[in-house]
């Protein structure tokens, strides 16, 4: 396309890099919108407990519902909220709007029912976020305990340092931290002990795994067993079979996440279940 433009000169804007641009524009323009006219939307996936299939806690996973009425998965989404840093605001709504929701189901009984939210590495690195999560806290009056932070291993390779202090200050205040896609990344032992995280979720591209490949199944055991000696938490995610559940179950994995057990859920169909 720049050849036709230009003919043999050299362009310096090919169409698909002006269409590229025009999009960004677009979906920033959409994403605003979105957040303004409330199209965000969250379902919850639950969290089971392996040992007895007690329902334990939800991740929320949010959903843009446009004006047209079309389901946009974050997966279209979250990246360009990203880049345009949107997410901050974003998240903000997802951290409130759990939080609130958190609140409402404890209430109805549910005492110790756990929400855990996303964070990006975008949200993370602002220099506020501690104050942030803090207010909405008290704002909404959730016991800190009950909201887990899922943070993934991109967030820590730059600025070590900070990513320390501020999760840190994260569990002064005494929410959870869990380490999202564990596996997938730069994850390391040090890692797990320097953020003082509280859980990890076994990256879903292993459990899918398991029966496939003996690697995949050994790596499974091999984060089991170095996470129960390290007193940290388990999660197994993506799980989509009764094999599946029964090798985590076998080889002590706390909780369950995946379509076996449940699909993320709108707030009436967990309402329901609780
Ligand atoms: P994640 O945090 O690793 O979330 C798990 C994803 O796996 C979810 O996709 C969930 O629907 C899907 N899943 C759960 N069980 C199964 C299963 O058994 N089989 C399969 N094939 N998939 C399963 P979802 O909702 O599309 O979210 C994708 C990613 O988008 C999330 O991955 C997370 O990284 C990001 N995300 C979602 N909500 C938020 C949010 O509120 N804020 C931020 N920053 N990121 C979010
Ligand atoms: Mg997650
Ligand atoms: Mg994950
Ligand atoms: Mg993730």
């Amino acid at each position: 396309k720049a050849k036709a433009l230009g003919g043999n000169r050299r362009t310096f804007y090919s169409e698909e890099m002006v269409d590229a641009v025009t999009r960004k524009l677009a979906v920033e323009l959409a994403l605003r919108h979105a957040l303004e006219q409330e199209e965000f939307q969250l379902y919850y996936q639950p969290q089971i407990r392996s040992c007895d299939g007690k329902l334990v806690g939800v991740e929320a996973l949010i959903r843009w519902r446009t004006g047209e009425g079309e389901l946009v998965s974050p997966g279209e989404f979250i990246p360009l909220a990203e880049e345009t840093g949107l997410i901050v605001p974003i998240g903000e709504w997802v951290i409130r709007t759990a939080c609130c929701q958190a609140v409402s189901w404890q209430c109805g009984g549910k005492a110790d029912f756990q929400m855990s939210v996303n964070v990006s590495p975008r949200q993370f690195q602002e220099p506020d976020f501690v104050h942030r999560v803090s207010a909405i806290l008290e704002e909404t009056k959730l016991s800190p305990e009950c909201l887990v932070l899922e943070i993934t291993e991109g967030i820590s390779i730059q600025e070590e340092e900070r990513t320390v202090a501020m999760l840190t200050a994260l569990k002064e205040i005494g929410v959870q931290i869990s380490m999202d896609d564990f596996g997938t990344g730069y994850s390391s032992l040090s890692y797990l002990h320097r953020f003082q995280v509280d859980s990890l979720k076994i990256a879903q591209s292993f459990i899918g795994g398991i029966f496939n490949s003996s690697s995949q199944a050994a790596i499974v055991k091999a984060i089991l067993a170095m996470a129960g000696s390290l007193n940290l938490k388990v999660i197994a995610e993506g799980v989509e079979t009764k094999e599946q559940f029964e090798f985590l179950q076998a080889n002590g994995c706390d909780w369950i996440q995946g379509y076996y057990f449940y699909r993320p859920l709108t707030k009436e169909q967990v309402e329901r279940l609780l």
